[in-house]
């Protein structure tokens, strides 16, 4: 079966085509993240604007890499080959979010195709299930993949992004129960804020990370101490503010003359990786799950990746997290998540809905 899975929740515009929910046949991701920059930080109307000049050079893109075309802008014919077409359709950026479901929904109508939508958090967690030949992946991002097999159950999955936090119990392909979430900031904004007080920038993430392994190249140790917030709390639960009120505190103080920019980085990512392992980890125990499973932006970080690997290695518990071009937003997760679970909807039918999640009870 193969679908074209389509992306728009904020500033990255994805299509990709996926065979069989797992073979990743072209993946092509445009991002407006460099207009962002100048205002530290996502700019809705800038974000929708971009999506709606792109969207439709990268959904021809990818129909012309999946299926051999070299003129990109002609591939509307390749539409017979799509069996399905899957979007995300929040939670995001409304302005964004429309312009990818309306697309969908337009090309579900043209071609004929059945319509499957995707909550895009749901989404992250599927980015595991994705096989990716190397030559389709960045330089930067070909690094060994962690395990080859597909995820088993019951598993736990972390997800960490932007604007979320979550911890879930995964039971079988879409049952999902929420174990807890941040009560605050998610871990990604965590980072994002904490760049903006050291003037790094936007998005904060990798730049946390590239000045943070300047201190590890330089220094053996480092003497700052910062909270890990919630860390022996009895539940699932995370709360990233306080800790991003100490850094913004400590940059603020006299102490911020003797301790570097790069020092304070690495014990933020180091802090943020404690908590978030510390509490995956216990999820793991507690609920004897066969895989853990990390998606989001944030899962991009190789502080976090390295942490969860090494404890779980001891306890026996596979890790597998997505190379890490598919942790950023994309559409490859997006078509392998609507290969597990076919629900269709009518393109006449379907919204946009900025405040999707997942079911507020706990287990
Ligand atoms: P998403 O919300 O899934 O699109 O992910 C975007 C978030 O991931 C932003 O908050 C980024 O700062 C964060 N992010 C991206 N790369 C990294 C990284 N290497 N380390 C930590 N956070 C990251
Ligand atoms: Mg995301």
């Amino acid at each position: 079966m193969i679908i074209l899975g389509i992306e728009s929740t904020c500033d990255e515009t994805g299509a990709t085509v996926v065979e069989n929910g797992r073979k990743v046949l072209s993946n092509i991701v445009s991002s407006s993240v460099k207009l962002h920059n100048k205002y530290k930080g996502i700019v809705p109307e800038i974000a929708a604007r971009e999506q709606v000049r792109v969207i439709i050079p990268v959904v021809n893109e990818a129909l012309a890499k999946a299926f051999g075309s070299i003129r990109s802008n002609n591939s509307y014919k390749f539409g017979c080959h799509i069996d399905a077409i899957a979007v995300s359709y929040g939670p995001g950026l409304i302005g964004s979010l429309l312009v990818g479901v309306e697309t969908a929904k337009t090309l579900a109508l043209i071609w004929k195709k059945p319509l499957i939508p995707v909550n895009h958090l749901i989404g992250h967690v599927y980015a595991n299930w994705l096989t990716v030949n190397s030559s389709q992946l960045t330089e930067k991002n070909r690094e060994p993949l962690t395990m080859n097999h597909e995820p088993m159950f019951p598993a736990v999955a972390l997800i960490v992004s932007g604007g979320h936090t979550d911890l879930l119990l995964m039971t079988d392909h879409m049952k999902f129960k929420w174990l807890g979430g941040t009560l605050d900031d998610a871990a990604g904004e965590a980072f994002d804020k904490v760049a903006r007080i050291l003037g790094l920038g936007y998005p904060g993430g990798p730049k946390v990370e590239r000045i943070a392994r300047q201190w590890t190249m330089d220094n053996g140790q480092w003497t700052i101490k910062l909270p890990r917030p919630m860390i022996d709390s009895n539940n699932f639960d995370f709360s990233f503010s306080g800790l991003k009120t100490a850094v913004a505190n400590l940059v603020h103080s006299s102490q911020f003359t003797v301790h570097s920019r790069e020092e304070i980085a690495y014990e933020f990512q180091k802090a943020i990786a404690d908590v978030l392992v510390t509490k995956t980890i216990n999820a793991a125990k507690r609920f004897n799950v066969r895989e853990i499973l990390l998606g989001g932006g944030v899962a991009a970080n190789s502080v976090l990746r390295q942490q969860l690997t090494d404890h779980c290695r001891g306890l026996n518990i596979p890790v597998k997290f997505p190379p890490v071009d598919l942790c950023i937003d994309n559409g490859a997760m997006i078509a392998a998540a609507a290969f597990f679970n076919r629900k269709i909807q009518s393109p006449q039918k379907l919204q946009a809905d900025t405040s999707l999640y997942f079911a507020p009870t706990k287990i």
